[in-house]
């Protein structure tokens, strides 16, 4: 029991312990394992808190590298970026930093290295089907290939409560991780990913996966779903229009973004446009090609050899897209390249990522903001995670500049999670995340694979600290 007393002494413990830091430094441990003393786990508590807050990592001069970032189109030579515990407190030329400046700080040589913000996924999946030292080392492939923020667009919120816990006080090497809490209508509920992710509760009654019928309660569930610990709320699978709207206003109104599927059924694309992002580009071809379907199935897929971007519906939904302010995570990665596609296994009637290409080189060329996100995972052998195919896949298949798709895959991803405030582009104020690169990714968009060192909130990642062992992954039929 406590007592107020036993507050205080601890209450003037932590203000020692702040006004005189050295009281904090633990012994150098040496000799056989004991355990801690009070005093000792007091210590290691506040070193913790420091980690935590970036003090432990000073402050840092990233010196004479040139940096590719979004709040300036071209890229600007022979630049120091000084880092302040976990953030970026000035840009400056090498020529404007004084000695004083120089004196305060380390001074990590950059020169002739290319600097970028943090990647961020805007679509990948931690815990559809909870297994901690299967995702963690997925998140640790992605963290030191310069990824330092995921969006997870649901999976069991307990675990991606927990898993989000450790990256954000680097216990285990990770990006930062946002995650959702999902809202659908009942009939997903007998999804076998939903049960996975609901276990031991039941899916469709839980604050992090929710039935939505006219009967619910929407400010109470959106509500519940903040609880969570989610950053957003992900509309999925079927959902009549004005259930749809209702949900992206009240969540509106609470400040908490709203993350659709292109379309939810029997709605229509057009429903949820005004949500913070929709998801999968090739989606819209149901309602073109299809639109008396009223249900969500894999089954009763369009031609999509039908569908060409002049199609005067998607040049309608691309010009409402863009009038919306939403912003688009078109997945690329899901559609396989049609050379890639068989007829065998039913891929025929899949939408090839060339038509999918096409249908994001539109909306991008209409001015709507796209994100980059993999909704899928690179091989367990690749080194390298899906986002650097995804990136590619913008330049390659929806003619994207690679300026372009590093905007998207660190500005435009960043709006999508609601924290454009706080990373996306190398700006004073933003949170430290920023990669540095050996080669220059504006001149091959491949270069991306050139990581020296990822920093997330000030924290150094170095690649060659990185020895890639082949990821098993159970989910997928290990
Ligand atoms: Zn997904």
């Amino acid at each position: 029991m406590s007592t107020i007393p036993n507050r205080l002494a601890l209450l003037t413990a932590a203000i020692l312990l702040v006004a005189f830091p050295a009281l904090a430094q633990a012994p150098a441990p040496s000799g056989p394992v004991r355990p801690l003393s009070r005093d000792e786990f007091r210590a290691q508590v506040y070193r913790q808190l420091d980690t935590l807050a970036g003090r432990a990592t000073g402050r840092v001069i990233y010196a004479g590298v040139t940096i590719i970032s979004p709040d300036a189109p071209n890229p600007r030579h022979n630049m120091a970026i000084i880092v302040a515990g976990d953030r970026i407190e000035a840009v400056t030329p090498m020529a404007a930093l004084d000695a004083k400046a120089r004196e305060a700080a380390e001074v990590y040589d950059a020169t002739g290295l290319y600097a970028i913000p943090g990647l961020i996924d805007s679509h990948v999946h931690n815990a559809t089907t909870p297994n901690r030292p299967n995702a963690e080392q997925h998140l640790r492939r992605e963290i030191y290939s310069g990824v330092t923020a995921v969006r997870d667009m649901a999976g069991d919120v307990r675990a991606l409560a927990d898993l989000s816990r450790s990256a954000l006080i680097n216990d285990i090497p990770s990006p930062d991780i946002y995650y959702a809490a999902l809202m659908a209508g009942p009939s997903f509920f007998t999804d076998p990913r939903t049960m996975t992710a609901s276990l031991g509760l039941t899916p469709g009654q839980m604050p992090g996966m929710r039935a939505i019928t006219d009967d619910t309660s929407i400010p109470l569930a959106v509500a519940e779903a903040r609880g969570t610990g989610a950053t957003g709320i992900k509309i999925y699978a079927n959902l009549p229009g004005p259930l749809i709207k209702a949900i992206i206003a009240e969540a509106k109104r609470q400040g908490m973004p709203v993350w659709s599927h292109a379309q939810v059924f029997p709605g229509s694309p057009l429903d949820p446009l005004g949500s913070t992002s929709v998801s999968h580009i090739c989606m819209i071809a149901d309602w073109v090609l299809n639109p008396d379907k009223q249900s969500y199935s894999h089954a009763d897929a369009p031609d999509y050899s039908k569908l060409t971007t002049a199609n005067p519906n998607v040049q309608r939904y691309i010009a409402a897209l863009r009038q919306s302010g939403s912003v688009l995570d078109a997945t690329l990665s899901v559609y396989p390249p049609r050379k890639d596609l068989t007829a065998t296994n039913g891929d025929a009637v899949r939408c090839p990522r060339e038509l999918a290409g096409e249908l994001t080189a539109a909306a991008h060329e209409a001015g709507v903001p796209v994100t980059a996100g993999t909704d899928s995972t690179s091989e367990g052998t690749d080194p390298w995670p899906q986002l650097d195919e995804e990136i590619e896949s913008l330049v390659r298949f929806a003619h994207f500049t690679p300026y372009e798709a590093i905007v998207a895959a660190t500005r435009n991803s960043a709006i999508a999670l609601g924290k454009q405030d706080q990373m996306g582009s190398i700006e004073p104020g933003k949170f430290a995340n920023i990669v540095l690169l050996k080669y220059d990714p504006l001149t091959d968009i491949g270069n991306l694979r050139s990581v020296v060192v990822t920093i997330k909130r000030g924290h150094r990642f170095r690649r060659a600290d990185y020895s890639h062992r082949p990821i098993v992954d159970p989910e997928l039929g290990q």
